[in-house]
């Protein structure tokens, strides 16, 4: 294959891409940029290699960006990509991996915007719009919701009548791709772990948990949609219906609701001051103390859920921003634990691991970092293989 494999991650603001040279069929990272303020009249490109910055410039009136990318990659990023790989939030419950962009993919993929709204559209519009300047440049679809289709059907289903669950309201469960990865690392790093009872738990500005047997995916926190379980930045995590219906009773309509729910919540609603955990910590006062214990409190509790429908838990594993960078926030989590016979060692969680669980802990604890772009080059790798 000539040219590198790019990994675009378009969200609502920003078009995230990564490179990796694939010449010898495995995926290494060459370099990374992103599009800032995409919605604004200057949207902003950043580019680096290993070495620093190579490109930053703002975008033109009008400029479109992926076909200033595939002009700037052409220039300056190691030749016309020979395929990309996209992430994608939702591929439904058919989808149990990656898979190869045609129209008819798009169209069923379309279909579940309604379910990812502040994500979906955002994932798909750069396929689109690569489809029309480079038809025959095969792109592929990696979901995070795959890595979860092997759920057990009682883990996915919701007590409500069957014909909702024939819809598709049902758990699909998201971050896969960070899963997937770490799946993949722990088999490397500590096989004989990876094949027992394993919760992961991706804890970033969205968080979930995840339960997994062998390394694969048998429970998650996240369901329907990603606003479900563990408190998130801006997310509320697991609530209550009653609460929607009684904000509609309250005359608020959908849009007013899905704003609260997503942009407005979780650790920044608690808190009054921010979603981000940093700021909590440094700010030490008594509503962003709360906010972090309830944040905590609701990880152990999901922790404990996980366990339970793995009948126990040999390993625990942490990543993410918050997961990767927080001993404080991973030895509170550890401390709600130790009933489940999960005790850290201070000093390796505060040098950030790999292992942070003291010796004799009966649940092993690691810190892994995340690689979600990684994870899309190693897929999109496997469906051009099998083409
Ligand atoms: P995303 O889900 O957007 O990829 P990240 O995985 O980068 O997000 O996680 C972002 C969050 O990680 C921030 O909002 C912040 O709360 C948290 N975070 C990052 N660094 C630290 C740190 N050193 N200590 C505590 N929390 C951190």
């Amino acid at each position: 294959m000539s040219g590198p494999l790019l990994v675009i991650n378009a969200g609502s603001s920003s078009l995230k891409f990564e490179t990796f040279d694939v010449a010898d069929g495995t995926p290494r990272r060459v370099l990374r940029g992103q599009i800032e303020r995409l919605a604004s009249a200057a949207p902003h490109f950043v580019a680096h290699d290993a070495g620093g910055v190579i490109t930053d410039r703002v975008l033109g009136a009008g400029e479109d960006p992926e076909a200033m990318l595939l002009a700037w990659l052409g220039e300056h990023g190691g030749g016309a990509p020979c395929a990309v790989g996209h992430r994608v939030v939702h591929g439904g419950v058919r989808h149990t991996g990656p898979a190869l962009v045609d129209d008819a993919l798009l169209t069923e993929l379309d279909a579940l915007s309604p379910l990812a709204p502040l994500h979906q559209p955002h994932n798909l519009e750069p396929i689109r719009r690569l489809r029309a300047q480079a038809p025959d440049l095969p792109q592929v679809a990696c979901f995070d919701t795959s890595f979860h289709r092997g759920h057990p059907e009682v883990a996915d289903r919701f007590a409500l009548p069957e014909a909702l669950f024939a819809q598709g309201v049902r758990r699909y469960g998201f971050h896969g791709l960070s899963y997937a990865w770490i799946a993949a690392r722990f088999a490397e790093m500590a096989p004989s772990l990876a094949a027992g009872r394993v919760i992961a738990a991706h804890l970033g500005s969205g968080c979930s948990a995840c339960a997994m047997i062998g390394g694969r995916s048998v429970d998650s926190t996240m369901g329907f949609t990603a606003l479900e379980g563990l408190v998130m930045g801006t997310r509320p995590g697991q609530l209550d219906a009653g609460v929607v219906l009684y904000l509609m009773q309250q005359g608020m309509d959908a849009a007013a609701i899905e704003h609260l729910l997503y942009h407005e919540s979780g650790l920044k609603g608690l808190s009054g001051i921010s979603g981000d955990v940093r700021d909590l910590l440094a700010d030490g006062g008594a509503r962003a103390r709360l906010a972090l214990d309830v944040f905590v409190y609701r990880a152990a509790g999901a922790f404990a859920t996980l366990a339970a429908a793995m009948g126990g838990v040999d390993a625990v594993i942490f990543t993410a921003g918050i997961g990767e960078n927080s001993p404080d926030i991973r030895a509170a989590i550890a401390a709600r634990c130790a009933w489940l016979g999960f005790s850290l060692d201070a000093a390796r969680n505060a040098a950030h691991g790999p292992l942070i669980s003291a010796t004799g802990s009966k649940v092993a604890g690691y810190v892994i970092p995340t690689d979600e772009e990684a994870t899309i080059a190693r897929e999109t790798l496997s469906v051009l293989a099998a083409r």
